[in-house]
Parts: C-alpha cells; structure tokens; sequence
C-alpha cells in the first residue's frame, strides 16, 4: 500500500508518496502561497503519481483536529494571511476523492520519529521545531496528544529579561511569547539578519540558547518526556544544541532525579534522527494509522 504525505509548512508544502524513509517514491516541494493555488498543486502532485490508499496531512495550525467539530479539517486562526478559517480537508477530500488523515505537522513528526527515529521505542515524547516559528507535537502514552485544541509550545510565556533583552517578540498575538522571543523570525528581527548570516555571533546564540532552554524546561516540567527531539533551521546552528543542553542541566538545578537531564542530556535532547523529512514521513505514518483504523 502507498500513502501520500503532507507537510504543510507556513513557508513551504512538502508532499511526497511512498512507504517510509527508504521507500519515498516522488517528492515536491513549493512555496506556500495563497490556499486555492497551493492546495491544488498538492491535489494535482498526489493525481499524477499513483494510486494511493490514503493522504496524511500534517499542517501549521492553529487548527481544528476534532473530528467531531464542525469545523474539522480547517486551519483556524493563524496571522498568515489568506489562510484563517481554510478548510484544507475539504478542498484535498473534493479534489482527490481519497481518506485524507489530519493533525499538527508537529505531530505528524513525532510521528515519523516514533515509526523510525530518534524517538523509537518511547511512549512519550516531545518533537519541537525552531524554525520560522516554534512548534511543538507530543506523544503521550504512545498517542498523539490533542486535548482541548492542540499543544502551541510555541506560545508559552517564558521569562524575559527586559534590562537584558529589550527586544519586545515578534509574536502578533502575545508579543514575547516562546516563538515571539526564540523563533527564527525573532532572531532575524532582533539582530537584523537572518540567523544563517550571525553563525559567528557568539551574543546571538548564547541569548538563544538560554530562551530555547527555559521553553523545554517548562515542556519537562509539564509533560515529563522521556526524550525531546528538537530540529527546525534554527537549529541548524552546530554551537546550539550543545549549549541549549547545558542550559537545561543548570535550570533544572538536580530536581528531577533523572540522569537523562544531568549526564545524559546529550542523548536525552537531540536531533531529529529523520532529519528535515521527520514532517513528511510522518504523514505517511498518519495516512497508514487511518487506513488501519488506529487513529
Ligand atoms: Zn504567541
């Protein structure tokens, strides 16, 4: 059986057909523009390459993932604009005619890194992207967490220093939220170039580590994962991992009792194992789930 996969990025849509990781038979991606033309380029990608059993679409949100809702399957509130209230189930569903499996692109890539990744073998645990923006999937007990919406990792409040950091966040809804502080959009606002071009700017990322640090200390404290997976183009950054790590060593200041957060961290906080295809692949494994009735 082959399944179609979505990423659904606020930037870009990733859509590719195959099984997993060492089966992904055709791959596209393009730009995010406006619902109707990005959409249908992803219902004419999935048209031309095969029959498929079923679509796993992993999308930016905030969105409406209960199945029950009447507003299932749309993209809600998001400040992209053109894309508040998209109901994007239902324009793929009339344009393709296939069962189409919906949840958070960070959920699909917990997902993919459950199936075949960095968090293979856990029942629960958390995969965040730094990226653009921030964003956060769980899987709790071995499920995907939903709950009332969704996880927003991205909008928790963490403390900032103003004396330290006068930047005021680039999030529109909160100001210095998580993503309104730490994301990549942040950085390139605050320092004025985008975080590839401040890769020997020690202030930037030691800054960035302590935020990035205090949101995951918040995450452990709240979700108690047995491993974090952490990717996203922020990232990307070598020096960032390693310093993040340390940070949430100190924060947690020996309370939890746990060796994974104190000498263990290296393998306790890491990166994807799927790289940036964890989103993809995991929509595979959202579209097989649907397709076996486990969702
Ligand atoms: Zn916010």
């Amino acid at each position: 059986m082959i399944y179609g996969g979505v990423e659904a990025g606020g930037t870009k849509w990733v859509c590719a057909t195959g099984t997993g990781p060492e089966d992904v038979q055709a791959l596209v991606t393009f730009p995010t523009t406006d619902p109707g033309e990005t959409i249908g380029r992803a219902a004419d990608f999935f048209a031309s390459n095969g029959t498929l059993a079923a679509i796993g679409l992993g999308s930016f949100g905030p969105i409406d993932v209960k199945r029950s809702s009447p507003t299932w399957g749309r993209i809600t509130t998001t400040p992209k604009p053109g894309w508040a209230d998209t109901d994007v189930v239902a324009a793929l569903t009339d344009a393709l005619d296939l069962p189409l499996a919906f949840d958070t692109d960070v959920n699909a890539a917990a997902l993919g890194e459950h199936r075949w990744g960095a968090g293979a073998g856990l029942d629960t645990f958390c995969y965040i992207t730094v990226g653009t923006g921030i964003g956060g999937g769980v899987m709790a007990n071995g499920k995907l967490l939903h709950g009332l919406i969704h996880p927003e990792f991205g909008h928790m409040r963490i403390p900032h220093d103003r004396a330290a950091d006068p930047f005021d966040g680039v999030c529109p809804y909160h100001g210095d939220c998580y993503e309104g502080l730490a994301s990549g959009d942040a950085i390139r606002r605050r320092w004025g170039k985008p975080p590839e071009e401040l890769a020997g700017d020690e202030r930037v990322w030691e800054l960035e580590a302590d935020y990035v640090a205090l949101g995951l200390m918040n995450v452990i404290c709240t979700i108690s994962p047995q491993r974090i997976v952490i990717g996203g183009g922020v990232m990307n950054q070598p020096s960032l991992l390693p310093l993040v790590r340390r940070r949430v060593t100190a924060l947690a200041a020996g309370y939890f009792g746990a060796a994974e957060i104190v000498d263990g961290v290296d393998d306790y906080i890491v990166a994807p194992a799927l790289g940036d295809r964890a989103g993809v692949l995991g929509a595979f494994e959202l579209a097989r789930l649907a397709v076996d009735g486990m969702l």
